[in-house]
């Protein structure tokens, strides 16, 4: 096999909604940047409509009228996914309460990646090199394989 037809790989919780629950995308305005900074990540997700019928405190829900739940299935274990279903349908959770999971689950995951760009931040350059070093792998790469083509096709003339 010469040209691998690739295929997809998909995680059980694989497309994560915007944060009205709508396509994430730009233009809607629905998006959390990868290195966001925490302020506005944690204002954009308190934020987050929920469930409609969640009018009052004590008015219970279901989550599965509500986006933050699609980020609860994508960020939390099991207790908590248990404790989001109880509290929501119960109206023992107030949505505050609900989303600060979510909150803290993706300043966790973004910590590192804020840590790591850093550093390519404070100097361009690395970046430049590291493109510069990919291009030049990847040219060698296609030459090989376009050499191997050819040749199964018997194009190959020398
Ligand atoms: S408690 Fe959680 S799942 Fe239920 S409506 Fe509020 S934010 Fe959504």
């Amino acid at each position: 096999m010469i040209l691998v037809e690739p295929d997809v790989l998909l995680t059980e919780a694989s497309r994560l909604p915007g944060l009205d629950g709508q396509k994430m995308s730009k233009s809607y305005n629905n998006t959390i940047g990868l290195r966001e900074d925490a302020a506005t990540v944690t204002r954009k997700i308190r934020t987050m409509p929920t469930d409609p019928a969640r009018v009052k405190r004590n008015d219970p829900g279901d989550p599965a009228k509500c986006p933050v739940w699609q980020f609860h299935l994508a960020y939390s274990d099991q207790e908590t996914k248990e404790w989001v279903q109880r509290g929501c349908r119960s109206a023992g959770i107030g949505c505050l309460d609900c989303k600060q999971p979510v909150i803290d689950a993706v300043l966790a995951e973004q910590a590192p990646m804020r840590e790591r760009a850093q550093r390519y931040l404070d100097d361009p350059t690395l970046v430049k090199n590291i493109a510069a070093d990919g291009c030049d792998k990847a040219r060698e790469l296609a030459r090989e394989t376009m050499r191997e083509v050819r040749e199964v096709m018997g194009l190959a003339y020398s």
